[in-house]
């Protein structure tokens, strides 16, 4: 569709005008990253999916998914904010009341608001089910108590979705959704965490001591909090897949000019069968991981029984394909593939997030079997009660 393509190359224009001459101040400092973010507000990045009566586009997700692939290409830092951005969109998206969505949403799309999504907890990552964070009714508020780890945005974002038990007893049944300010008295934030990539983007743990959260900023039901958060990284998850081919498109991309220009034994390394294997490899990895990410935005935007199968496949598939694909490019550049001078060390340990976040990937591979033998067993059901029914 030609808006679809459109809107594709500009992200292209501006990421080439906006970013690419800064990307390396831009990772290490984080320099014109408030007006980076303004100025994509402003040209509609932020609400490309969210429907139009509440300010976005409207347009399929798999036009957002390649929008967040090219931007993951030029810079992983901006790709991480509004990665982060993105889930907590989604969350009031999927459970908020019109009047939450109005009031949130359009702050959310201009850019004129940054959000975080905060579910994991230093001791429920993988589990978050069992997250301790609390938030008790009293009278016409939510007194919430707890602590947050890693929540990417932290700092930067003004608005934070915060699960949190409302229900102890009741496990993942428990949790409610919550929009938290910045500004909600004890609300605090810890260290930064010191990371191995991405140094600029901020990941810290949040206190919440005793803040009082308003009734109405209750994020749907009480109790419907972890099925918002899975729904919301199940959409997340495509998006991560989305970074996670785009930067390994760029290493693929540095890695072969790179061959074309070394000389070794009087020739471009790019004549050697090794390297060009290599480069079979890396290209044939980065489409099936894109086809695959491109399904799941499919399958998603249909509305498909299937989307969360692919959602977690793709989100699998595209990071190791991402931690591949970096690796080779380093191997590729030799010796220095290993300094900072070139951008391929950077990507290879940027890519090694992509396996952790938004569910690791061990706990993407349960989602897969588990959607796989649930389907198996209800054919084999289907078929038990077919053979009952004609013997009848
Ligand atoms: C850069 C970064 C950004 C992040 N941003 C956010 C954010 O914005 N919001 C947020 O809420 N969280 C965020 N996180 C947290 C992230 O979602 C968790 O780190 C992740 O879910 C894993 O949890 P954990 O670190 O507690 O590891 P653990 O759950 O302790 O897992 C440790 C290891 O055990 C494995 N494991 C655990 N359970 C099982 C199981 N049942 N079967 C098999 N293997 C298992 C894991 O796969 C892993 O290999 C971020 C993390 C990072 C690194």
């Amino acid at each position: 569709m030609e808006i679809e393509k459109e809107f594709v190359n500009a992200a292209v224009s501006f990421c080439e005008k906006f970013i690419k001459p800064y990307e390396r101040k831009i990772e290490d400092e984080g320099l014109y990253i408030n007006d980076i973010l303004s100025e994509m507000g402003a040209l509609g990045f932020f609400g490309i999916s969210t429907p139009k009566e509440f300010g976005g586009l409207g347009l399929p997700l798999e036009v957002g998914v390649n929008v967040s692939l090219i931007i993951s290409k030029y810079s992983g830092t901006i790709a991480g904010i509004i990665g982060a951005h993105q889930l907590a969109v989604l969350s009031i998206q999927i459970a908020g009341s019109k009047e939450q969505k109005e009031k949130y949403l359009s702050r959310f799309i201009k850019g004129t608001s940054i959000g975080a999504f905060a579910l994991t907890e230093p001791e429920a990552g993988s589990d978050p089910s069992a997250i301790k964070t609390e938030a008790v009714l009293s009278n016409d508020a939510y007194i919430m108590n707890g602590t947050k780890a890693f929540i990417t945005n932290t700092g930067l974002a003004d608005i934070y979705v915060v699960m949190a038990k409302t229900d102890k007893g009741r496990g993942a049944r428990g949790i409610s959704a919550f929009i938290v300010e910045k500004s909600d008295v004890g609300f605090s934030f810890g260290r930064k965490e010191h990371k191995m990539a991405l140094t600029y983007l901020s990941n810290a743990s949040l206190s919440l001591n005793d803040v009082k959260i308003p009734k109405g900023r209750l994020l749907g039901r009480e109790g419907t909090g972890f099925v918002t958060a899975m729904k919301t990284l199940e959409i997340g998850r495509i998006f991560t897949g989305a970074s996670a081919v785009g930067l390994a498109e760029r290493a693929f991309e540095e890695a072969v000019e790179y061959s074309k220009r070394r000389i070794q034994k009087g020739q471009p390394i790019s004549n050697f069968q090794i390297i060009q294997s290599y480069i079979a490899e890396m290209k044939t990895k980065i489409e099936a991981a894109k086809l695959l990410v491109l399904q799941a935005a499919k399958l998603k935007d249909e509305e498909s029984k299937e989307a969360t199968l692919f959602s977690s496949m793709a989100k699998y598939y595209a990071s190791e394909t991402a931690v591949e694909v970096s690796r080779l490019a380093v191997q590729i550049f030799g010796g220095y593939g290993w300094v900072k001078d070139y951008v391929v060390e950077r990507l290879y340990r940027e890519a090694k997030m992509y396996e952790i976040i938004e569910g690791t990937n061990e706990i993407q591979k349960l989602i897969i079997a588990s959607n796989l033998l649930r389907k198996s067993a209800n054919k084999l059901a289907e078929e038990d009660y077919r053979l009952r029914k004609s013997n009848k």
